[in-house]
């Protein structure tokens, strides 16, 4: 497959950049930019020094109060344009997605979508901050709880989903009325750029406060700025483990608010009565997609063993066929690794995988080296392993799936919760039994737990997050939105009485 030329990639960024609407004076700058796709420079972004970041916090704080008394459904009118311009931009956007993440053009479109589908939602739940009341043991009082915006909500946010999770919280956020500040990867900046000018756009239509939104250009060191800035309320953060390890105890020194949505290492189960034509596509999609590039992306495959030597042929024969390179050309199913860390990090698990006793059944190599040198394109890897060896418990972010055989259905509940990630998992089972007790307390222990499809691809519908070692925060649907505001107990005394609770006597 030809690879386009850097400049060719670097034009059309360009291009979707000023179509979008960011500022010039945000590109050209030093701080550095690349794609994976051919491993060369894009246009640099405008980095952000100590000094900028902490001006956009003051000015997010200052924010704050205005927004925080504009009522919520206006507040939903910010977004409603904000999702109408996602949708005129959608293809602009996902351009960049592609050039900066590798990610194939059905999936950039998809990401997108992904931020319009959060913005619908929003909207909605402007009209839904929902309290509870409830009847109070005293005459004449009401008892109830209201939901207040917390304030300067800081979104830290991975590569890999470079526009839509800050799209998740940010939609959120801002109908409950926070300022956010967001420290995009520094690997993907001009997608964040892109992304956050369209939000301005909406924003100076709409004519709310302008410093409601900030976007920082940095490396970790911005990240570690809002951890441990006492003006930041919440901090949302999505990344590794290792990164949730050092943020979490620094939010928690200064008694921040913390959302964490961290690494998952996620596994599907086959039973015998399994429909193996969907298993094996709903398997290949999650493990192979994206290349293997996603935080639910199926790591882990546990097979009955019956049925494991025609599961494990018909997802090699299937790998064979997938179209590997460009991911804007059409057909290409499998983009770049991000970078030659990850391509590292790849090989490293593969070699400890066959020092642990594994197979590769299938893929592994790299391919288009010699046409991009600097670029990383790999075949995604089956591998048979003797049981869940060490390797196998890590969360190796790249397209490798490991494959272990069960005979007892309790067994392969247990070696499927035996890591210490919780964030996906499936079963694909005909046996309605089975179904329900992987979805059951004795089931998964992880946040998202599928039947019959893979582990990837989740709606914003339903909250999204795991357990463990993923952090436990969840973001987007169901009440999620409530990570986002702080509870107040109010109890209204309209008697002319005192009365006690618990009957207690005083003065
Ligand atoms: P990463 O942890 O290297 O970086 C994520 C973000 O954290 C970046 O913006 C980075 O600059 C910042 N960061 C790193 N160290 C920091 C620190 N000490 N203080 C403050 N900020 C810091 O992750 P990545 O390589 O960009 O993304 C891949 C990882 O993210 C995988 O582990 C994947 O599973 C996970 N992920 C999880 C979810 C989820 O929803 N659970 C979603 C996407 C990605």
């Amino acid at each position: 497959m030809t690879l386009p030329g850097t400049a060719t990639i670097a034009g059309s960024v360009t291009d979707a950049l000023a179509a979008c609407g960011v500022a010039p004076d945000r590109i050209g700058g030093d701080f550095a930019t690349r794609t994976p796709i051919t491993g060369g420079a894009l246009p640099g972004a405008t980095g952000d020094d100590a000094a900028s970041i902490d001006d956009k916090i003051s000015r997010a704080a200052a924010a704050f109060p205005a927004w925080r008394d504009t009522p919520a459904p206006v507040r939903g009118n910010l977004i409603k344009r904000w999702g109408e311009l996602l949708t005129e931009h959608k293809a602009d956007l996902a351009r960049i997605v592609t050039a900066e993440a590798g990610k194939i053009t059905s999936e950039a479109l998809g990401e997108v979508q992904e931020m319009i589908d959060i913005c619908d939602l929003a909207v909605g739940q402007s009209r839904q901050l929902y309290g509870k009341t409830m009847p109070s043991e005293r005459p004449g009082h009401r008892l109830m709880e209201t939901w207040h915006p917390l304030g300067v909500v800081g979104i830290i946010s991975a590569f890999n989903f470079p526009a839509a999770v800050w799209a998740w919280n940010t939609a959120l956020a801002l109908v409950c009325g926070n300022t956010v500040v967001w420290k995009p990867s520094e690997l993907t900046s001009l997608t964040a750029l892109a992304a956050d000018a369209l939000l301005g756009k909406a924003v100076a239509e709409v004519g709310a406060p302008a410093d409601l939104h900030h976007v920082i250009v940095s490396d970790r060191a911005g990240g570690e700025r809002l951890v441990d800035d006492p003006r930041v309320a919440l901090v949302s953060a999505t990344g590794s483990v290792r990164m949730g390890r050092e943020v979490g105890p620094r939010v928690a020194a200064r008694f921040g608010k913390l959302l964490l949505e961290l690494g998952g290492n996620n596994a599907a189960i086959v039973t015998p009565s399994a429909d193996l034509d969907l298993a094996v596509r709903g398997i290949v999609f999650a493990a192979a997609g994206t290349a293997g590039q996603r935080c639910t992306s199926m790591r882990r495959l546990i097979v009955h063993s019956s049925i494991a030597d025609e599961l494990v042929g018909r997802i090699t024969a299937a790998y064979g066929t997938l179209a590997i390179g460009d991911p804007e050309a059409e057909g290409t199913l499998v983009g770049p690794l991000i970078n030659e860390k990850a391509f590292e990090g790849m090989r490293r698990a593969l070699d400890e995988a066959q020092a642990q006793g594994g197979k590769v059944r299938a893929g592994g190599e790299r391919v288009l080296a010699d046409e991009a040198p600097e670029a990383y394109y790999v075949e995604p890897a089956v591998v048979s392993m003797p049981g869940q060896e060490a390797i196998v418990t890590e969360e190796t972010f790249a397209p490798i799936l490991y494959v272990m055989t069960y005979d007892d259905i309790e067994d392969a509940i247990a070696m499927n919760n035996a890591v210490p990630q919780g964030l996906s998992a499936a079963i694909f089972t005909g046996d309605q039994a089975e179904a329900e007790l992987f979805v059951s307390s004795a089931g998964s222990d992880t946040g998202i737990a599928n039947v019959n499809i893979g582990t990837s691809g989740a709606e914003i519908g339903g909250a999204f997050g795991g357990e463990k070692e993923t952090g436990g925060g969840r973001e987007s649907g169901s009440d999620s939105w409530q990570s986002y505001m702080r509870p107040a107990t109010n109890t209204v005394n309209y008697s002319g009485q005192l009365p006690l609770a618990q009957g207690v006597e005083f003065v």
